[in-house]
């Protein structure tokens, strides 16, 4: 294994809507950004899957009742500064970021204007779309901006590894007796030289999404495993939340990796739940009947499973106008299950879906440690509270992602100092822990196994004390088992993500155990 060094003023983990946005943010100020990616391209992640759309506004709107609404949702877990800070700024953000800079093509209506729709907990139509691909289209876009960004340096099939601060790494005592720890960049595994690098960074973002595939059914993609929360945990960053899980109640029941997502705003157009005995059910649970808050909506459809038996339920569509045209991926990808939408009821059950807790930011996306930022989907802003309104994500990417990047660049521009070379030439590269390459497929798929079982089965949707503490010992014990392993053995990128994951699944076990009230996403019967 070779290893390669280097310095960036900044570096962005993660090139989602998050990432991408920080980085766009930095780069126009002129400042030297270096983006990975551990996919194989700079699209990838949750970003380009999101369907429904992203919160704009519409008639009878204000930021006064989006406050309002996303306050309901989050079960009044939320932080006010945040949910204001989104409230006043989204729109605005949305308008000239997206709009008028990216050219993000979003739906019309008929008269020109944006054709806007409505989906759980929005009291207005506000959120815009292009059909059921509004992520894709945000992506194209704003990554055709990163690629055109000469400030910028695209990095794909890089893994952080791990966190790089004064305290830990820097070899010269002077630096461990300082009271501020620093961050000073990232280990970071290359998979096309199969080493690891030793990036060197002014600032670091850490925007590496969410959590999904820890479950063992969800909406995410593959990246989606918790690599933020493992890491600044490590790093001794503090995390908030870590217990409020969102299960979409909708996800295509079919055989693969990643659930398939049905939309909400489906319902939101006048789709129907019913169960295996064609009964519209949701009146039964809320009076908000299909558009009840997810969670509510979620433990219904596992209520209805339960007491018919069958393996899922169906959304039924063929009332919505237009059905296939609104909704073109959905009506593609049901008809490889052989069913059109416009005709059959759609098989969906719930699949975990958004992290609504993660990394402790600001509204500037600063974190507990120095020169750390955090943004999207991994971050805790406390927008979210307990629980996440729909299309509030992609926003919340956005906002927190230009603000991050403002913010760095202000402080670079006020004549915050760069890190100095003492610091930097006293952090070491990474020391390879052995040279025999005793990485087993099977076992890694089998831990892989283990932990996403546990996670679906005992911190679900339904959690109870006796299955949290059995989780929580399961995790523990066999997060001790990976560290010494990861000790061991020289690294790969099934490896690091596997300590990742289990890390990530460890701590959020621990916070829902600790949290003994019922609340928003996190939902105990005993
Ligand atoms: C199916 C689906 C539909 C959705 N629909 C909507 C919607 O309609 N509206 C809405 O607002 N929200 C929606 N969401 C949620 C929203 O898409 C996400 O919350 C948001 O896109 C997260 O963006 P992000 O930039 O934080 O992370 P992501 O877009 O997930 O990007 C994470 C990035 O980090 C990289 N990465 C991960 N770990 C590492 C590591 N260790 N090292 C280097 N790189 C790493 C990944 O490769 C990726 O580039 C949806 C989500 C899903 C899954």
């Amino acid at each position: 294994m070779t290893s390669e060094r280097m310095h960036t003023q900044a570096l962005v983990i993660g090139s989602g809507l998050a990432g991408c946005a920080a980085a766009l943010a930095m780069a126009e100020k002129g400042l030297a950004v270096t983006l990975l990616t551990s996919g194989e391209e700079l699209i990838g992640g949750n970003s380009p899957l999101a369907q429904g759309g992203i919160i704009y506004t519409g008639p009878g709107d204000s930021p006064q009742l989006l406050e309002k609404d996303i306050l309901a949702c989050g079960a009044g877990h939320n932080y006010l500064k945040a949910v204001r800070f989104i409230a006043q700024n989204g729109p605005k953000d949305v308008r000239e970021l997206l709009i008028e800079k990216a050219g993000v093509p979003f739906d019309t209506a008929p008269g020109g204007d944006f054709h806007l729709t409505k989906e759980g907990g929005h009291s207005v139509s506000r959120i815009v779309h292009a059909a059921d691909q509004t992520g894709a289209a945000i992506m194209n876009a704003m990554a055709g901006l990163v690629r055109a960004n000469p400030n910028i340096t695209v990095l794909t099939r890089r893994t952080a590894v791990d966190l790089l601060t004064s305290h830990h790494q820097a070899k010269l005592l002077e630096f461990k007796y300082q009271l501020a720890n620093q961050c000073a960049g990232a280990y970071v595994f290359n998979e096309h030289a199969r080493a690891v690098e030793t990036i060197l960074a002014d600032f670091t973002v850490l925007a590496t999404g969410g959590v999904g595939q820890i479950f063992l059914h969800t909406t995410n993609s593959r990246p989606s495993i918790g690599s933020a929360l493992a890491m600044a945990y490590r790093a001794g960053v503090k995390s908030l939340n870590e217990e409020f899980i969102q299960f979409h109640p909708t996800a295509l029941f079919h055989r693969a990796e990643r659930r398939f997502l049905i939309s909400e705003a489906m319902r939101g157009e006048g789709g129907r739940l019913v169960n295996s005995r064609g009964e519209a059910f949701m009146a039964r649970y809320d009076p908000r009947r299909d558009l009840a808050p997810r969670d509510i909506v979620a433990r219904a459809i596992l209520e209805e499973m339960l007491q018919t038996g069958e393996d899922s339920v169906y959304l039924d569509a063929t009332g919505v106008p237009n059905v296939r045209e609104r909704f073109p991926a959905i009506a593609a990808k049901c008809l490889e299950i052989g069913v059109d939408i416009g005709v059959k009821p759609i098989p969906v059950v719930p699949a975990a879906h958004y992290f609504c807790g993660g990394v402790l930011v600001d509204e500037r996306g600063r974190t507990t440690l120095e020169r750390l930022y955090a943004v999207g989907e991994c971050s805790c802003t406390g927008l979210h509270g307990a629980n996440r309104m729909a299309s509030t994500s992609l926003l919340e990417c956005l906002v927190w992602g230009q603000s991050a990047g403002e913010d760095i660049a202000r402080c670079v521009s006020g004549g915050r100092a760069a890190h100095s070379r003492k610091l930097k030439d006293s952090i070491p590269d990474w020391v390879a822990p052995g040279f025999d390459n005793n990485e087993d497929q099977a076992l890694i798929a089998q831990d892989w196994a283990t932990i996403k079982n546990t996670m679906w089965n005992y911190v679900g949707i339904h959690r109870t004390g006796s299955r949290l503490k059995r989780a929580f010992e399961d995790l523990r014990d066999q997060n001790r088992h990976l560290h010494d392993f990861y000790r061991e053995t020289p690294l790969s990128k099934p490896i690091v993500d596997l300590f990742h994951g289990c890390q990530a699944a460890y701590l959020i076990t621990l916070a829902a155990m600790r949290n003994k009230q019922s609340i928003g996403c996190h939902y105990r019967i005993n």
